[in-house]
């Protein structure tokens, strides 16, 4: 059972706890355990100050660093659609892919957990191999995990850097590699709206491929 410290129960009416061991008899306290209550008291209300002040204190500091020159009053800025924003080394985004060098062997979209790859390809007349008439990816439905990438043997697919391709309607989100200009749909960050939507109006690829 606790008590109320003599010298503060009228002005705060706050009841302080104590570590003092022993219960107070008949609700009063002897000297020894008012003082001790005051010190717990007192040397809570030091800790409460100055966390406060050490918390505002590095609040404080972020603020002034976002005014340092070169700096600018954001953390960061972008000049996106205009420019690219950057992205980290490893970041899967939208794939790169080579149609010259891909000799439609199937592998990668039997890896893929969601068969979102769609390869058509044909037998080469008079030589050996396939040709690739088409290879699509629908984007409504990849989760880019990137299990696409790893039993490419010609390593002729990877994760790109690209992550902005909206679209209008469903049809936008499948995206036929095959249609795209190679330089478009190898380059690491060049897979954009428009070229997807130029891509569609193409009914061959737009390379041989390497068995052709
Ligand atoms: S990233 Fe994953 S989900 Fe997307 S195409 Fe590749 S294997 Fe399929
Ligand atoms: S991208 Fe690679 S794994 Fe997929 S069909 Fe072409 S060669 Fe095979």
């Amino acid at each position: 059972m606790g008590c109320w410290p003599h010298g503060l129960s009228v002005v705060f009416r706050v009841r302080v706890r104590g570590d003092h061991g022993s219960p107070c008899r008949n609700g009063f306290c002897s000297r020894v355990q008012r003082k001790r209550r005051m010190g717990n008291w007192f040397h809570n209300v030091i800790t409460a100050v100055y966390t406060v002040a050490r918390g505002m204190l590095i609040t404080l500091r972020y603020w002034l660093i976002t005014y340092k020159d070169g700096r600018g009053t954001f953390t960061h800025q972008f000049e996106y659609p205009e420019k690219p924003v950057p992205v980290a080394a490893r970041y899967r985004g939208f794939h790169r892919y080579d149609l010259t060098t891909c000799i439609s062997c199937d592998q990668c979209a039997k890896a893929c957990p969601v068969d979102c790859i769609y390869i058509g390809k044909e037998r080469v007349e008079n030589g050996k191999g396939f040709k690739i008439t088409g290879f699509s990816i629908d984007y409504s439905k990849c989760m880019f995990c990137a299990l696409c990438v790893e039993p490419c043997p010609v390593d002729c697919i990877f994760m790109g850097a690209t992550h902005d391709l909206s679209c209008y309607s469903r049809d936008g989100c499948i995206v036929d590699f095959s249609r795209l200009p190679v330089d478009v749909s190898w380059g690491r960050a060049t897979l954009n709206p428009t070229a997807v939507a130029a891509s569609k109006v193409l009914s061959e690829p737009v390379h041989g491929g390497p068995n052709q």
